[in-house]
């Protein structure tokens, strides 16, 4: 699925390119190289690279402060080479996450965190998607799985993943429990679910013993056990139980990258098609002489 979208993206690359004279441009505003999350958005430029998308890393220079990232950010939404910021993640504690996400340009937003991209979100608008949560429903579409008028259970209610992948789950019409640390009796709000799409954290949270027969299990979890990487659900017992099971690696993290930059696309084309109306309203006046 993420080969299929990587050669649609290839393709709107050129395009657009074609179009407007210049490669789509992201922009990855990183605070400091050796968090353990510089090694993800690495692979995000290289994914760029082999499209040929404009993509770098904006990095502070000297110590971080919110102003110094604000600043950073308020720099790239007004560079008209940038089409889209993501900012790396988590902030240094010092940091509060609502200036930082307040300051990003919503339509530079492509990974949907700004308010009014997650309140377009709620209220069942089309504006730009968190790329996990999007993934995580994205899979259950092209791999036919029916969500209306199922039962699904989200495991965790993180307003950057599970709030987002419950929402969409809605709008597709599924009957959402959403639940989270302070849930009791999770095995049984488990057992009952079609779908259960896990973004928790916590390596072998969801066992095959808790899942209903044929349930659909997505599994976004991401951690790191005796230095190998594994998702949130036992996956041995798991796909014994489960009618479809996606893999971590190699399930939803593909996807996810592979969907932010279709969200890059759009914001491109959205940009340069406003950009083209306002030229259109004031013509730039012929200079004399
Ligand atoms: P988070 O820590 O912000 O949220 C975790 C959520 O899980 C919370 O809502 C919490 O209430 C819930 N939770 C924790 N322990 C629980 C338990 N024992 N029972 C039930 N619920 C529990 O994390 P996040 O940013 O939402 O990320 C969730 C997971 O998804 C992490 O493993 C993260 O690495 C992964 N992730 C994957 C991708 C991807 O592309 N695949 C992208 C982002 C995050």
């Amino acid at each position: 699925m993420a080969a299929e979208i990587r050669v649609a993206v290839a393709e709107g690359v050129a395009a657009f390119t074609r179009a407007h004279g210049r490669p789509p441009g992201l922009a990855v505003v990183i605070i400091g190289r050796d968090a353990p999350s510089t090694v993800y958005l690495e692979q995000i430029l290289r994914g760029c690279a082999k499209v040929g998308i404009d993509a770098r890393f904006a990095e502070l220079e000297g110590e971080a402060t919110e102003a110094s990232i604000v600043a950073r950010i308020r720099e790239l939404n007004a560079d008209p080479s940038v089409d889209g910021v993501i900012v790396q993640m988590p902030l240094p504690r010092t940091i509060r996450l609502r200036s930082v996400v307040d300051a990003i340009d919503p339509a530079k937003d492509i990974d949907g965190i700004h308010p009014l991209n997650a309140g377009l979100l709620r209220l069942g608008y089309d504006g730009f998607l968190p790329a996990t949560a999007h993934a995580a429903v994205e899979i259950l579409r092209r791999s036919g799985i029916e969500i209306a008028g199922k039962d699904a259970v989200v495991i965790g209610r993180s307003a950057v993943v599970g709030m987002p992948a419950a929402f969409l789950l809605v709008k597709e019409d599924a009957t959402v429990t959403v639940c989270h640390s302070r849930t009791t009796d999770l095995a049984t709000k488990v057992r009952r679910a079609d779908i259960v799409v896990v973004a928790a954290g916590r390596p072998g949270l969801v066992t095959g013993a808790m899942l209903k027969p044929g349930a659909v299990v997505v599994d976004i979890g991401i951690n790191m056990v005796d230095g190998r990487l594994v998702g949130d659900v036992d996956f041995a017992s798991a796909r014994e139980v489960a009618s479809a099971i996606t893999p971590v690696p190699g399930g939803v993290g593909p996807l996810t990258n592979a969907l932010l930059l279709t969200h890059l696309i759009r914001a491109a084309e959205a940009q340069a098609a406003d950009a083209q109306a306002r030229d259109e309203a004031h013509p730039q006046p012929v200079s004399a002489g």
